[in-house]
This record gives C-alpha cells, structure tokens and sequence, in this order.
C-alpha cells in the first residue's frame, strides 16, 4: 500500500486512470462536505449532534416518526440549496467520457446526478431524498406533497391509499438494503479494474463490501479520504487529501 498527501496522490492517481480500461467510483459522505453538506463521521459532522433514528424505532413508533420528520424538515434546505462540487464534476467528466462506468453512492443527496452524471450510471444504495414512499404499499410521494400533509397536520403522514407508514425513500440503519442496486453494484464492481472510494470512512456494511469485492476480483484500489479509513491496509493507494481538489487536478475539470 502507498500512502500518499496531495501532490503526489494526484499524480499517481492520474498514472492508474490512465491504465484502467473499466473504473468505477464508490463515494461516501464525504465527497459532499465541500457542497455543504456535513457528513456523520467527522469531529464536526452530525453524529456529533444527534444519532440516527433506527428503521426499527421509526416503525414501532409514532412519536419517533415525527421526530424523524422534524429533523427531516429542518436539514432539507441544506440539501436543497447544496450544489454540486469540484469532485462532482471530476467524477461526471469521468463518466461522460467512459473511463467510468458506474457510480455507487451512499449518499442521499442526488448531487452526482446534479452534477452530471446520467441517472442510469449512478446507483444509491441508500436510498434517496429526492422523494418518499409508502412502506406497505410502495406508493411515490414528493416531498412537496408529504411536506403539505405534514404542515396540514402536525403529525406524521400515512398513505392515503392503503394506510400505511410514508418514510423518505432513503435506507435507514436496520433497513434492508435494496436489492436490485446491491446486486448492479457488487456485479460491477466484479468487473471493473480500477475501484476509487472517494470520501468515506468504509465502516458502513454491506456497502462497504463492495470496495472489498472490487478489490478481491483483482481491481486496483484507491481511497481517497482526509482521514485514515477502516480499509486502507487493503488500497494500492491512499490519498489523504481534501477531495474536490486532488479529483479535479487528476481529471483535470474545475
Ligand atoms: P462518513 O461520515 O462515515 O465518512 C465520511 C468521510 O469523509 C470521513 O472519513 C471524512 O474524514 C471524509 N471527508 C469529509 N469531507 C472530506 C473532504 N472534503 N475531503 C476528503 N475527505 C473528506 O460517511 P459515509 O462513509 O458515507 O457513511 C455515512 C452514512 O451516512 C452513509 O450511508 C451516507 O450516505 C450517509 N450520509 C449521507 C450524506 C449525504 O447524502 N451527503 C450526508 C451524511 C451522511
């Protein structure tokens, strides 16, 4: 494994893109923090502030539900007004130019679309605050909708259509992962040669699997995270350096 800071990191970065025939980026909380965005694990993310609500609890529950909803309403300007970074960028020219070939995200926050990526190449294992769903019965609801139920009446919004729960279509600790984007990531991730995790501290499961799949199946890997993360001993190399700046130099976009 070689550890590296900016500079060099770039440069090398920019060495294994040119060899790769088949790459594919795995990003974390991280990558938004330059959006404004705080992410969870960091000295001032949100876990410093408040833990996150278990899917258990928010079923079992009422009063967690509006507690949910709450936070939810409170942190979504945050989510609405962020627009995508320099690493976005980096990541969709990436993509456009097919040196890429598919982006699994654990974030929720759509920044990767916004920032171009087509829909078809990202997949979000953890789901999405784009909109929300029925837990019973699988119903869409948009935000405004929900966040109309919620202002009308106080309390936490039940399906119209089959009374069931509506949560945010986001997967919640305890949750069950969706399949069909577990299944297109890991079989990518068989596949590709060249496997960066861009801005996350890879100690979520089973998303973090799939770098060590990529890894397992030949594929070099790259962490790129300001922090030491859980599964450096396992990275070819490991940058340890703001995001927005070593993507965009290696990639060469603003
Ligand atoms: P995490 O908070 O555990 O780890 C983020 C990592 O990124 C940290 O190790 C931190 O040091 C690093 N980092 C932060 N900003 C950076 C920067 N500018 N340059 C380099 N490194 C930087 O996040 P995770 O691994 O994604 O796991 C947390 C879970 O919470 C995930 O499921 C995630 O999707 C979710 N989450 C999502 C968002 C979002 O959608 N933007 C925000 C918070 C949490």
């Amino acid at each position: 494994m070689i550890r590296t800071g900016q500079q060099d990191g770039i440069a090398k970065l920019r060495e294994l893109l040119a060899e790769s025939r088949r790459a594919m980026v795995f990003t974390g909380a991280g990558i938004s923090t330059e959006s404004g965005i705080p992410d969870f694990r960091s000295p001032s993310g949100l876990w410093t502030r408040m833990k996150p609500i278990q899917f258990q609890d928010f079923v079992r529950s009422r009063e967690i539900r509006r507690e949910a909803w709450t936070r939810r309403f409170e942190g979504e300007d945050t989510i609405a007004k962020a627009e995508p970074n320099a690493g976005h960028r980096a990541i969709a020219r990436l993509v456009v130019t097919g040196k890429v070939s598919l982006v699994v995200t654990q974030n929720i926050d759509g920044l990767h679309q916004q920032g171009g990526v087509p829909e078809d190449k990202v997949v979000e294992v953890h789901g999405t605050t784009r909109y929300c769903k029925c837990l019973s019965c699988g119903l869409r609801y948009e935000n405004d909708v929900v966040k109309r139920m919620w202002a009308e009446t106080g309390d936490a919004p039940d399906c119209t259509s089959c009374g069931g729960i509506i949560k945010s279509a986001t997967i919640s600790f305890g949750q069950a992962m969706p399949e069909a984007e577990m299944e297109r990531a890991t079989m990518e991730a068989y596949e590709c040669d060249l496997m960066l995790a861009v801005g996350s501290s890879l100690v979520v499961y089973p998303a973090a699997g799939i770098p060590i799949a990529a890894k397992r199946n030949g594929a070099r890997l790259v962490i790129l995270n300001r922090e030491e993360t859980e599964l450096d001993s396992l990275a070819d190399l490991v940058i340890n350096a703001e995001i927005g700046p070593v993507l965009s130099a290696a990639v060469g976009v603003n």
